[in-house]
Order: structure tokens, then C-alpha cells, then sequence
């Protein structure tokens, strides 16, 4: 299928999963399984509201039906359902009257971007809170309100979904989103998108490595799935990535694992060095998404996330204003063409060593040309250019950035030398 094709499918999956009011736990979270499932065999776990993931817990269940501000004389100023932004997340419920002033303590707007309703939420504390447009609190007179939140908080449980695709070996490459912004485009039904295609896509063909596919709320979601399978991921992840903020058409990012230099660090440069040669290398530093856990010390998960605008790093992050218009089936597939062809790197990736002293005779092997043509002489000098650097140290990625082409340039060479004995594996 063509690269634009991909990505119209990618936006469309976007656009449904848009209006889905996901949150660490709840209704919306379930919902958006509930289509994902049409799309991927996935298996959905529910963990019980206080059960411990190392420093934390399982917070209680959020699910809210409506919230408004009203003036004195019963005009609703804002509400849920205009809205669901405007009511804070995890917003304990309240009904009440109070005036300006303490209502002004409930209020959360962005003085820079007056036109934007903030995201916020209170996870951790119970508190209840609106956001609004800086332009809308402005507008607001002297005088008493009705602040209404029909909420509820009880125990109840977390739900992830996860989906794992054997493949020839046990080691495994991780691809983990999280599912728990309400209608926010590219932070982050674009990463949900892209997981669901690319597992997809990994189970249309037998495949070297197993396959980890995960969809959690963010950072209690990884700590959730990491106390219950740290070891094994341990044992066997080679390569991880975050997929988030992938959807939008500007400039390509890369944040790495804290190791910084492990395989899933080393293919994504070179991936994004050979295609998008002008991308943003963020350092571990500029971290804030789940390889916050993944890479901790302890976990040291080989986990990096390449990105197109990184989050909080364009101006409608975590606002009403990132919408279905930031995001766009280009920017999609590019994401998309960009982490198969690592995967593809990855599913090549092997360490070669020349099995000839000095270099190789190719002539009788017909590698090369006996009759000088246009064309054919660079192909020879590929050979023996791949030749001189598998020395039995250097893998794919290494050989492909001493000859300076992409990994995907030299499968077919690599596969020519094979057949000829000139070149072994040594895994
Ligand atoms: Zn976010």
C-alpha cells in the first residue's frame, strides 16, 4: 500500500478515537479498546483501584457526566458539553455557589493563548476545577456562580491492553502508547493510530523477533505493566519505543534511552539520519513520557521515541487547540514509513564477518562485471565496501553508518554476498 493510503488510514483510526473521553481509568479508556479490538486481537486487563506498582497505586475510577459554570441568572458560561476539556480531569464532584473570588481559585486558563481551554489534571489530589479560555475568565463580572460537577472517584480498576506477536526468536522489540488524554490529536490519538497500524503490519509477515505491544495510561500505566513484567522484559526486550506526538507535519524528533546508546538508540539514529537528516536529537534530559519508567535505573529498558514536534514543544500541546487540524495523514505516514523501516533495520540487523583473507575475487563468483557497464562497477565496489568492515564486530547498523547509506540499501547486497559464502552471520 502507498505511503498516502497508509496515512489516510492512520487519520481516519485518529479522528475516531478523537472524541473518546479517555482518562487514567475509566469509560473512555474502555471505549477506545472497545474499537481497537476491532482492528487488533488484543487482551484487555483490568487491575483492581489501590493495588501497588512499586512507589504508587492504582488510583481510584474517574467518571464525570457533566459540569458547568452558571451566572446568577442560570446562563450556563461553560460546560462539559460543549466541551469536555472544561472540566478539570479527576475533578472531584461539587454543587455549590461561591463567589468570583473563590471561584477564580477552581479556574485554570493560559494568559498566552488567550483563544485555548488548557488540559489539566488532578490525578494524585482530590480537588475539583474548571478550565476556560483566558478570554472567558476575563469576561467574568463580580457576583456569585453556580459551579456544578457531576463526578464520581470510587474504587474501581485500571485497564490496559497488550498484545503480544510470536515470532521466530524470544527476544522481543517493544512498541508502547498510552490511552489516556481526552480529545487531544497528536498528544495522543496519534500514537494510538500508529501502534494499532504497525502491529498490524508486524502480524502481516513471520517475523524474527516477538513483538510487545502495549497501551496503557501514561506513567501509572508503565509502572502497572512494568510490576508485572519487569523480569521478563528484562530478559528480553532488545529495542523499545514510544510512539506519541507522531501525527503532526513539522520537523522529526528523537529522544533517547538514558543508556543512550543501546540498539534501539543506535537503529533510530540511524534511521532518522538517513531520512530526515534534519531532525531534533533531544537528550534524556528532555524525557516526559512513559521511558521515564522504562529506563529507569533498575528497569534500563533499551526504550527512545521518535517523534515529529515533540510534546510541549508546539503551541497547541495540551490544549483545545491540539485538534484533528494538527495532525494530518503526511505527518502520519511519515511516522509511520519512518518506525517500519526501523523495524525493518532491526529484523536485518545481524553481525557480519568477511569469510575470505584479503579482499574476495568477485569476478569469479559474477559480482562482478566482466565487461565494464555503467552501473555495475558501483555495485562491485558495495561488495567489497560491506566486505571491509565485517570484520565479526560490526553489526548492520554499524557497517551501513561507516558506508553511509541506509540499512535498507544493503539487504540485497548483503543477501548476494551470502549466497556466495563470501560473508557469514555470526547470530
Ligand atoms: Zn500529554
Amino acid at each position: 500500500m502507498s505511503e498516502h493510503a497508509d496515512g489516510e488510514e492512520l487519520y481516519a483510526l485518529a479522528a475516531k478515537l478523537y472524541p473518546m473521553q479517555r482518562s487514567l481509568t475509566g469509560a473512555g479508556v474502555r471505549e477506545t479498546f472497545d474499537l481497537l479490538s476491532e482492528y487488533l486481537p488484543l487482551r484487555v486487563c483490568e487491575v483492581a483501584t489501590g493495588t501497588p506498582a512499586f512507589d504508587w497505586a492504582v488510583p481510584k475510577e474517574w467518571a464525570v457526566s457533566d459540569g458547568y459554570i452558571a451566572d446568577e441568572a442560570g446562563k450556563k458560561i461553560i460546560s462539559y458539553k460543549t466541551n469536555p476539556l472544561h472540566v478539570m480531569g479527576y475533578s472531584a464532584p461539587i454543587d455549590a455557589v461561591v463567589s468570583l473570588e473563590e471561584l477564580q481559585e477552581h479556574l485554570h486558563s493560559l494568559e498566552g493563548q488567550p483563544e485555548a481551554i488548557p488540559y489539566v489534571t488532578s490525578y494524585y489530589k482530590e480537588r475539583w476545577g474548571f478550565c476556560l479560555t483566558h478570554t472567558q475568565r476575563n469576561a467574568l463580572k463580580k457576583g456569585a456562580y453556580r459551579v456544578y460537577i457531576d463526578s464520581t472517584l470510587k474504587e474501581g480498576s485500571l485497564t490496559y491492553a497488550e498484545l503480544v506477536v510470536p515470532g521466530k526468536r524470544t527476544e522481543e522489540i517493544l512498541l508502547s502508547t498510552y490511552v489516556c488524554h481526552p480529545s487531544l490529536a497528536n498528544d495522543n490519538c496519534s500514537g494510538i493510530a500508529l501502534a494499532t497500524f504497525l502491529a498490524r503490519w508486524i502480524m502481516s509477515e513471520s517475523r524474527n523477533y516477538t513483538y510487545r505491544v502495549v497501551f496503557i495510561p501514561e506513567t501509572i500505566g508503565s509502572l502497572v505493566y512494568l510490576s508485572k513484567h519487569m523480569d521478563e522484559m528484562k530478559k528480553r526486550t532488545r529495542a523499545g519505543f514510544v510512539l506519541t506526538c507522531v501525527g503532526d507535519d513539522r520537523c522529526y524528533s528523537f529522544l533517547p534511552s538514558r543508556d543512550g546508546a543501546t540498539l534501539a538508540d543506535r537503529v533510530a539514529q540511524h534511521v532518522l539520519a538517513a531520512r530526515e537528516p534534519g531532525y531534533i536529537a533531544y537528550t534524556y534530559l528532555d524525557r516526559g513520557s512513559d521511558e521515564r519508567q522504562y529506563c529507569s535505573p533498575g528497569v534500563d529498558l533499551p526504550v527512545v521515541s521518535i517523534m515529529r514536534t515533540k510534546y510541549g514543544m508546539y503551541p497547541e500541546y495540551h490544549t483545545s487547540l491540539d485538534d484533528l487540524s494538527v495532525i494530518s495523514p503526511q505527518g502520519l505516514a511519515g511516522s509511520f514509513a519512518v518506525h517500519k523501516e526501523c523495524i525493518g533495520a532491526l529484523e536485518h540487523n545481524k553481525i557480519y564477518k568477511t569469510t575470505c583473507v584479503g579482499e574476495p575475487q568477485l569476478g569469479k563468483r559474477g559480482l562482478y562485471p566482466t565487461v565494464s557497464k555503467k552501473g555495475t562497477v558501483g555495485d562491485a565496489q558495495l561488495y567489497l565496501d560491506i566486505l571491509a568492515y565485517a570484520d565479526g564486530t560490526r553489526d548492520l547498523i554499524d557497517i551501513a553508518k561507516a558506508l553511509r547509506v541506509s540499512v535498507s540499501h544493503l539487504f540485497e547486497p548483503i543477501a548476494a554476498l551470502e549466497a556466495v559464502q563470501l560473508l557469514k552471520s555470526l547470530d
